[in-house]
């Protein structure tokens, strides 16, 4: 009788979908079996582990199969794929280049613009895009257990000028609900706190980890809740994230995204307008056009300012206003993101 039960339950369990746990711990994190999955020749694999070395490939099969096969152009491809060129270190790409460790009032708690605050809610993410202003951030001294975000809270208490917490990462998403669950909580006992954003890549690399679990404690908390999604090309934008993006909406929370303008991903006129229509149809607006952020190992994607300024004036002819992203640049000290 046992036996039954239990082969009963992996037979449902082989016919649902992997949940968003098992579907990352299958991602690929190996230059040659990427390059193998794609259909790749041998001569990017040496650049791919060289890359590699730098900062670990990551990702998974969701974000795979939209790429297309045997095509090093592939705009997604270009986002994940390790190259030699990342050993490159020209004048001015640094470790740190946005100088968070200097805005650390207390472990996994950044504060750096008036009425909000950025929380380390995980260190790690979903895919590793090899553009991440955060590949050398030092994410073992940044993830708090419950007992080392209590200071981070004690500050978010004594400071009632702060509105707004944004989970950030690393990919918040990428922690499990039982702790983010748990976080929200802690924050909702703080009365000034009214709103809460989330930073994440998640909902578009695994659209699957948009759950019951997640959107159930989203759709109980008593904030105002905004996800910021982070999306370069309109290829990443499938059924699945459609769908994913339709399920947060239900659950309360406005849909904003945030894209990074990357050479051989992103930087022509057209790719751009497609973007922002294709975000439309999900249900998201965009919001910032980060300028590449110069961190070691990203130097092969940068845009000139010039060049940022001419592709976002001519988008301006080919988008009604509220389709048009902010073009910005961080730069360290300042009390905002800087329009450019
Ligand atoms: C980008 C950023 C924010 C959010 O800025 P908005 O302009 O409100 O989107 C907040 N804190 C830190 C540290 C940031 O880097
Ligand atoms: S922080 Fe965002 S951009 Fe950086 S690797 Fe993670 S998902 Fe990609």
């Amino acid at each position: 009788m046992q036996e039954n039960i239990i082969v009963v339950a992996k037979q449902a369990s082989d016919q649902a979908s992997p949940s968003w746990q098992q579907q990352l711990s299958h991602a690929i994190r190996d230059p040659r079996a990427l390059c193998e999955r794609l259909g790749l020749s041998h001569d990017w694999l040496t650049g791919a582990q060289i890359g590699h070395e730098l900062f670990k490939v990551c990702v998974p099969e969701a974000y795979l199969s939209r790429i297309a096969y045997a095509d090093i152009n592939d705009p997604l491809l270009r986002q994940v794929i390790p190259l030699g060129e990342e050993a490159h270190t020209p004048q001015g790409y640094v470790v740190d280049p946005l100088k968070e460790a200097d805005h650390q009032p207390a472990k996994g708690l950044i504060h750096k613009y008036a009425g909000r605050v950025l929380l380390i809610a995980s260190p790690t993410c979903a895919i590793n895009c090899r553009y991440c202003f955060r590949r050398h951030f030092p994410y073992s001294d940044n993830s708090p257990s419950r007992a080392q975000w209590q200071e981070a809270l004690d500050y978010l208490r004594h400071d009632i000028t702060i509105h707004e917490v944004i989970l950030s990462g690393g990919d918040p998403l990428a922690a499990s609900d039982r702790q983010l669950a748990w976080l929200v909580a802690q924050l909702e006992g703080i009365q000034h706190l009214t709103r809460l954003r989330i930073h994440t890549r998640l909902p578009v690399v695994i659209p699957d980890r948009v759950d019951d679990a997640l959107l159930g404690w989203l759709a109980s908390t008593r904030f105002q809740k905004v996800v910021v999604l982070h999306i370069n090309h309109a290829n990443e934008i499938d059924q699945a994230v459609i769908d994913a993006c339709a399920r947060l909406k239900q659950a309360g929370v406005t849909l904003l995204n945030q894209s990074v303008l990357l050479r051989d991903v992103n930087d022509d006129v057209t790719t751009l307008a497609t973007l922002s229509e294709r975000l439309f149809e999900a249900g998201i607006l965009p919001y910032y056009l980060h300028v590449l952020d110069p961190v070691q190992g990203a130097a092969h994607f940068d845009i000139s300012d010039e060049e940022a300024r001419a592709l976002v004036a001519a988008l301006r002819n080919h988008l009604p206003g509220f389709l048009m992203p902010r073009l910005v640049r961080e730069i360290p000290g300042k009390a905002s993101k800087t329009p450019l």
